[in-house]
């Protein structure tokens, strides 16, 4: 054991709380070569990984996502979540993938090969192999980093769910061995799920990729170098601070384009790089126009673009299963050689993939754990920014006389998801992947939309910048996120999330009767006389000039969640009233006698609740009144379900 702690303490060195001097705290750095074997499909890697042991703990075992694992047979974790279907793909049985760890060692010190073991944290799937832990010979101090040795293979898939090849198109996404999250003195390290995506922490990339001399390749961060080898490759040197994850695509048949951003206010500079499939060259200019709306929209709306460059990578033809997914620096956006304009998918996936550099990227939650802080609110971000660049009315959809804003079309799914689940849950909790994606991504959205009527655009833009300022380069939880809301706010808003966050049930209100009758002439007896011989009432004009008219109009509180409510009367010469209501009960009557009947009731008249399941039912109308109350139309629905399978992203 002598020689152990040695050879231990020469790989550990003692780390100043100092970081280098970049944006985040420098958990890990990682020195990564990889030579891609076009043949077999296969990346031979090296990896010299750095880690910072943050904790107040002494720690002598070390966790790794093997996530390339998930794609082995057809017993792991991730296929028999995902019945072997993700987005609609099928896996194929041809083509595996796998990363087989061949050595790892502490750098000039134990070999710690033998102490490799899979652990299946999260289900216990005897099959699952995509958690891996080793156990040191002695442990990493607190504030003392280690320093390991890994040598891997990892053979790409067919492409699904997100990375591999199709032809000589490679998606090189979860290829390394990752080090998981040490919070608390625990290792924060799930499976793969399949409706889950990832979780690291922050530090610093330094990459080599040798490949085929022919071959484009497009990386996170920036490129420091390009040599020309003589076996015929090429080795890029890539390098990135501050980001959680490193992804790369190669390809013969890209299309590369560099062009300038720059922005005034907030200062951003950065270099936008279009990797474009040669077949697809059609859609370029609707690429770099959105990416350009999509830098602009959140350097304005959360912060400045921080990294110096950003890459578009646009999957081969039949690698649309990689397409739609985000890395740090670079994403990968929808695929299609043709498009009609007026049908904006490229666009919104476009600012989709680009805004998850600030919702995952830039301020890393727990993708496994609370999947809606970052889809949520990056949905929540790419509705806004569709409807500044778009317009509200056809952000989503405008063609041949079809207009969908985008944030109708995420009401769509909500009105359709059952009450199984709540928005904020392990991802591979829910009863279904479509359940998971209605949750973390639309209803969490519509949840944050919702939030901006009530509190004011302004109050609602300050919450998110202060969250994205406090938070960037962490890890923030859902607790962080409403601190944040109510502090901001000044309100305090438990009655908000508790319900919609943490309960399966809907926010459901309408009007369930709207009647107005004429208040007729007494008849009958009254104290032991006829109507018309009372006192009271003799020499009284009956009708009453002018004709009186009794109208009621009865609120209903039809699902579970109880918001305040405001209601809109309408009466028959235009006259307006409105009443608030505290939406407790499960129904309130509000009662007029006047001389105009009400003609059309309306609860939320100012559509803040966006939130609200069924939206048919919030208007009643007798007769159209001078400025009648508008009835919303909810056609379409079928069709837009179809279009919504196709943009779970
Ligand atoms: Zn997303």
């Amino acid at each position: 054991m002598k020689r152990s702690a040695l050879l231990l303490i020469a790989g550990v060195l003692v780390f100043s709380v100092s970081s280098s001097g970049g944006l985040s705290r420098q958990v890990v750095a990682y020195d990564l070569k990889a030579r891609l074997q076009t043949d077999t499909k296969t990346v031979e890697g090296q990896e010299v990984l750095t880690w910072l042991n943050e904790s107040e703990d002494p720690v002598s075992e070390l966790q790794f996502h093997l996530y390339m694992n998930a794609f082995k047979n057809n017993r792991t974790t991730f296929m028999k979540e995902s019945g072997r279907t993700h987005r609609g793909f099928k896996a194929d049985e041809e083509n595996w993938g796998r990363i087989e760890v061949r050595k790892i060692s502490i750098r000039d010190g134990d070999d710690l090969t033998g102490t490799m073991a899979f652990i299946r944290p999260d289900d216990q799937n005897p099959d699952d192999q995509t958690v891996m832990k080793v156990t040191l010979p002695l442990p990493v101090n607190p504030r003392e980093k280690i320093t390991l040795v890994i040598d891997f293979a990892t053979k790409l898939p067919k492409v699904f769910a997100r990375s591999g090849f199709v032809g000589d198109f490679f998606m090189v996404g979860q290829w390394f061995p990752k080090i998981g999250v040490l919070k608390d003195g625990v290792w924060n390290c799930h499976q793969y799920h399949a409706q889950s995506e990832f979780f690291a922490d922050y530090g610093a990339f330094r990459v080599e990729l040798t490949v085929p001399a022919r071959y484009v390749v497009g990386a996170t961060g920036k490129r420091i170098s390009e040599t020309q080898n003589a076996d015929g490759s090429k080795t890029y040197v890539h390098v990135q601070e501050d980001v959680h994850d490193f992804a790369w695509t190669a390809c013969p048949e890209f299309v590369e384009f560099r062009e300038k951003f720059s922005l005034k206010n907030p200062p951003v500079e950065t270099e936008m790089i279009f990797l474009i499939h040669r077949r697809h060259l059609g859609q370029k200019d609707r690429y770099v126009r959105a990416l350009r709306q999509g830098l602009e929209f959140y350097s304005t709306s959360y912060g400045p673009y921080p990294y110096e460059t950003i890459t578009l990578v646009d999957p081969a033809p039949g690698a649309a299963a990689a397409g739609g997914m985000e890395y740090p620096t670079l994403f990968t956006a929808d695929t299609t050689s043709f498009m009609p304009r007026g049908v904006r998918m490229p666009e919104m996936v476009t600012i989709h993939e680009f805004g998850h550099g600030y919702w995952y990227g830039i301020v890393g939650s727990n993708e496994f754990e609370e999947a809606w802080l970052d889809e949520g609110i990056n949905s929540y971000s790419e509705a806004k920014a569709m409807d500044k660049y778009y317009g509200p009315d056809g952000s989503m959809i405008d063609f041949l006389g079809l207009r969908i804003g985008e944030i109708p079309f995420q009401r769509m799914s909500v009105i359709a998801s059952g009450r199984f689940d709540p928005i904020d849950k392990f991802s591979w909790a829910y009863v279904s992947g479509g359940s998971y994606s209605l949750n973390v991504y639309q209803k969490a959205s519509l949840m944050l939309l919702t939030l901006e009527r009530l509190l004011g655009e302004d109050v609602m833009s300050r919450i998110m910048k202060t969250y994205y300022e406090e938070w960037k380069f962490r890890h923030p939880t859902t607790k962080d996120f409403i601190r944040v809301a109510e502090k901001v706010s000044g309100k305090d808003l438990a009655w908000f999330f508790d319900q919609v966050l943490y309960s399966p049930d809907r926010l459901d209100y309408g009007i369930s009767d709207l009647a107005s009758f004429e208040v007729l002439d007494p008849l009958g007896m009254f104290d032991g006389l006829p109507a018309k011989e009372t006192p009271a009432v003799k020499g009284a004009k009956f009708p009453a000039a002018p004709k009186q008219f009794r109208s009621e109009v009865v609120a209903a509180r039809f699902g579970e969640w109880i918001f305040p409510q405001e209601i809109l009367v309408v009466f028959s010469d235009g006259s307006r009233v409105r009443e608030t209501w505290d939406g407790r009960d499960r129904w309130k009557r509000f009662v007029y006698v006047k001389p105009v009947k009400a003609v059309s009731a309306e609860v939320d008249p100012d559509r803040k609740l966006v939130l609200d399941a069924n939206i048919t039912n919030n208007s009643r109308v007798i007769e159209r009144a001078r400025r009648p109350v508008l009835k919303y139309t909810l056609g379409f629905v079928g069709w837009f379900q179809a279009l919504l399978s196709l943009v779970s992203l």
